[in-house]
C-alpha cells in the first residue's frame, strides 16, 4: 500500500451515544459528522485527502459529570476503533478523554493507544472552565509522554465571564471569528509558564489555526515575559521544541509564511477541520501556495507521518 500523500489531522465526527446524550439536533453538519461512509470518504477523494485523522466534535465528553464522561468517552472510542478498522487506509484516531476525571483520562488515552491503535488525544480547551496547565491534569500528560504520543488542544468557547466582558455588545466576535482563537492561544501560552515541559521534557503538542496567533506574537511574549517570570528555558524554545501547528481553517499564504520561519517547516502539518470547513479549499490552497514541492509534500504527509508514526 502506498503511503498517504496527504493527511488531514483535524477533522471530527459525533459518536451516535455522545448524540443522543447530549441531544444534538439533525442538520447539514451533524449529518456530515456522523458519517463515516459515502459521504466522508467522497469529499474526501474529492479533495484527494487520503487520509483523515478523526477525533469527537466539541465538546466531545468534556463537560459532563465524571462518571458519565468515563462512559462516553469509552463509548465513543470503541466506536471510531470499528470505524477505523472499517477503513484502515482511510482513517486513524484521537482518543477522546473523561477530562472530569482526569486519572481515568490518562488511563483511558493508554487503552486507546496501546489497545486501539489511536495516535494521540484531542482535547476540547477548557473543562467546566478550568484550564488543562491545572495540576489535577498532569497524570494525562505523563501518559501522553510515557507512550510517546501527541495532544490536540483543540479551542473551546471562551468562558461566559469573559465572553460577557469583551464581547457582550460584539456577539459576531465571540466565536472562531476571535473568540476561539484567543481561548486556545491563551491554553497554549499557559502550558508553558505552568512548568509542564520542565516536567514532561518530550511532551509534544499539538494546535490548529496556525498556532492561533502564536508565531505572530513570539518574539515580543518571550521578550516581555523574561521580566516579570523566570524560567530554564527562553519561552519561544519552549513553543517551538514542543508544539506542531496545523492550517485547520487558516488557509493564508503570509500566516503560513510566518508559522514555518517561526516553527520549521517540520512543524507544520495540514488539516481542514471538516466538516465545518471544505476539504477542496484546503487542498486547492496548499496546492498553490507559494511553498518548495518538498515543503508541500512534508506540510501534506511527511510530517504527519513522522509525529503520529504512521506507517
Ligand atoms: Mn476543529
Amino acid at each position: 500500500m502506498a503511503a498517504p500523500k496527504i493527511i488531514a489531522i483535524e477533522e471530527h465526527f459525533t459518536s451516535p451515544e455522545l448524540r443522543k446524550h447530549l441531544t444534538l439536533k439533525d442538520g447539514p453538519i451533524q449529518a456530515k459528522l456522523d458519517d463515516f461512509g459515502a459521504v466522508r470518504i467522497k469529499d474526501m477523494d474529492d479533495a484527494g485527502i487520503d487520509l483523515q485523522i478523526v477525533s469527537e466534535n466539541n465538546p466531545a465528553a468534556q463537560n459532563l459529570d465524571p462518571e458519565t464522561a468515563v462512559k462516553m468517552a469509552r463509548l465513543s472510542n470503541d466506536y471510531l476503533h470499528e470505524k477505523v478498522r472499517a477503513h484502515p487506509t482511510r482513517f486513524a484516531g484521537f482518543a477522546t478523554l473523561p477530562l472530569p476525571d482526569p486519572k481515568a483520562a490518562a488511563d483511558e488515552l493508554e487503552r486507546a493507544v496501546t489497545k486501539l491503535g489511536f495516535v494521540g488525544a484531542m482535547i476540547m480547551g477548557t473543562t467546566h472552565g478550568h484550564f488543562l496547565d491545572e495540576k489535577p491534569y498532569r497524570p494525562i500528560f505523563e501518559r501522553a509522554a510515557k507512550l510517546d504520543v501527541p495532544v490536540y488542544v483543540h479551542p473551546s468557547p471562551i468562558m461566559k465571564t469573559v465572553a460577557d466582558a469583551y464581547f457582550k455588545d460584539h456577539p459576531a466576535l465571540t466565536g472562531s471569528p476571535l473568540g476561539f482563537g484567543l481561548e486556545t492561544l491563551t491554553h497554549s501560552f499557559r502550558l508553558i509558564t505552568s512548568g509542564l515541559f520542565d516536567e514532561y521534557p518530550t511532551l509534544k503538542i499539538v494546535v490548529g489555526h496556525l498556532g492561533e496567533a502564536a508565531p505572530y506574537v513570539l518574539w515580543r511574549t518571550e521578550e516581555n515575559i523574561q521580566k516579570v517570570l523566570k524560567m530554564p528555558k527562553a519561552f519561544g524554545d519552549y513553543y517551538r521544541q514542543h508544539f506542531y501547528l496545523t492550517t485547520s481553517g487558516a488557509f493564508s499564504d503570509t500566516a503560513l509564511a510566518c508559522a514555518t520561519a517561526e516553527m520549521g517547516i517540520e512543524r507544520i502539518m495540514f488539516s481542514v477541520d471538516w466538516p465545518y470547513i471544505s476539504n477542496s479549499d484546503g487542498t486547492k490552497w496548499l496546492k498553490k501556495a507559494p511553498i518548495s514541492e518538498s515543503d508541500r509534500a512534508a506540510i501534506f504527509a511527511g510530517n504527519a507521518t513522522k509525529l503520529l508514526k504512521l506507517k
